[in-house]
């Protein structure tokens, strides 16, 4: 099965590039993907798939029954694009000013579609059920995750498995881990009260600048001080706005901050603690203030079985040289809610384009990817699910 699966994900390669550069020159902004949607669930219907659409959104679940028994396996892509503007010289560009593909989602999308089509050919030999989550809304927060899992995109599911195209890692490499991989991201915004006045009589105001500024120098020791040294944490003041004239002293300061943590402990500590801060500082300084702290995603937390699965199931694959622990990422996911709902693991796959020293970050308006890493992602998952299958299929017949 293994094998002849990849054949068929070798012989449909330039199918899956096709697919990526349509998907790369049609970008659309999270929320708003209606026509990516229409796509993957026509996609599906030509291939006479049981496909769902609408799922929490425009998600989108096909469903691929083996011919045997045997358990569920969820693979999961999302498709969204962002408020780029593509400044990359090649051909499959992005025909949409300001929206672009600039995380490979659109190869996240390809890949799942191509290894759908794969796994409907050998259904004969299959032992249980794939389940692709087409996932839309995964740059902004609340995302699309949440939705889809409420709507039911994880009913009777057993395990699953995402996958990340990675740039900055070479192609041939997958990073695992077990436990957490990528962090919780979430916002915090501050408005501090103070009371303006002319520049020459500072006496006479409550400077919102100077409060402002010692807000941000005690939130430092947040992290160095308050958390535990052992958990990974950020605290980052990214927009302080306190417009005046140049000898006026100005009446209210903003400010807006990330915070990334591993733990929901610290998660916790932490939007405590800032706000802690920010009393004390004003209250010295006799201020006032409003404080909002947003979650955004959770961390994502691989568990340990499926993680160690997937890195023998890695193994098998030709084309990976590499299989190498993660460094945990500060950067947010929505796939940490499936986690939360089944056991599964989320990985990275090398996508360094060819021939380049250092490659363009995701998110930036020159990101690119390496198209060849479509295909080992497509194995590796493939062989996932097909190594869960293998591993309980015991168990799943009742
Ligand atoms: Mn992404």
């Amino acid at each position: 099965m293994l094998q002849s699966l990849f054949q068929e994900l070798e012989a449909n390669y330039s199918k899956m590039v096709e697919i990526r550069r349509y998907l790369h020159m049609n970008p659309e902004l999270s929320y708003k993907e209606v026509k990516t949607a229409e796509y993957i669930a026509n996609f599906y219907k030509e291939l006479g798939v049981d496909v769902r659409t609408g799922v929490g959104g425009n998600g989108v679940v096909a469903t691929i029954k083996g011919d045997l028994p045997g358990p569920t396996v969820a693979l999961r892509a999302d498709f969204d694009a962002l408020p780029i503007q593509d400044e990359k010289d090649v051909e499959y560009k992005s025909t949409v000013p300001g929206v672009m593909h600039a995380c490979g989602h659109d190869g996240h999308t390809a890949t799942l579609l191509v290894l759908s089509e794969a796994f409907l050919k050998l259904k004969h030999q299959l032992a249980g059920t794939v389940v692709m989550i087409h996932q839309h809304a995964e740059e902004f927060a609340p995302g699309g995750a949440i939705t889809m899992i409420e709507d039911g995109c994880l009913n009777g599911v057993d395990a699953i498995f995402g996958t990340h195209l990675w740039a900055s890692a070479p192609t041939g490499t997958i990073q695992y881990r077990v436990g957490p991989i990528m962090a919780a991201a979430d916002r915090f915004e501050v408005t501090i009260n103070g009371s303006g006045g002319h520049g020459a009589q500072p006496h006479k105001t409550k400077d919102s600048v100077v409060i402002g500024s010692q807000f941000v120098m005690n939130l430092q020791q947040i992290v160095s001080r308050r958390v535990n040294p052992v958990e990974p944490a950020v605290v980052s003041v990214g927009n302080f706005v306190a417009k005046n004239a140049f000898n006026v002293i100005a009446d209210s300061a903003s400010l807006i901050g990330t915070v990334r943590t591993f733990s929901e402990d610290v998660r916790d500590q932490i939007e405590e603690e800032i706000e802690t801060v920010l009393k004390g500082t004003c209250m010295t300084n006799g201020a006032t203030y409003d404080y909002t702290f947003y979650r955004g995603y959770p961390a994502v937390v691989n568990h340990k079985e499926e993680t160690d699965l997937l890195v023998n199931a890695t193994k098998e694959i030709a084309e990976v040289n590499v299989i190498e622990e993660a460094e945990p990422q500060m950067g947010g996911e929505d796939f940490a809610y499936y986690l939360q709902h089944v056991k599964g693991s989320f990985f990275f796959t090398g996508a360094k384009p060819e021939g380049v020293e250092v490659p363009y970050p995701h998110h930036h308006p020159k990101f690119d990817i390496n198209e060849k890493a479509m295909l080992i992602a497509a194995k590796t998952l493939g062989n996932a699910a097909l190594t869960y299958q293998k591993e309980h299929s015991v168990a799943a017949v009742k």
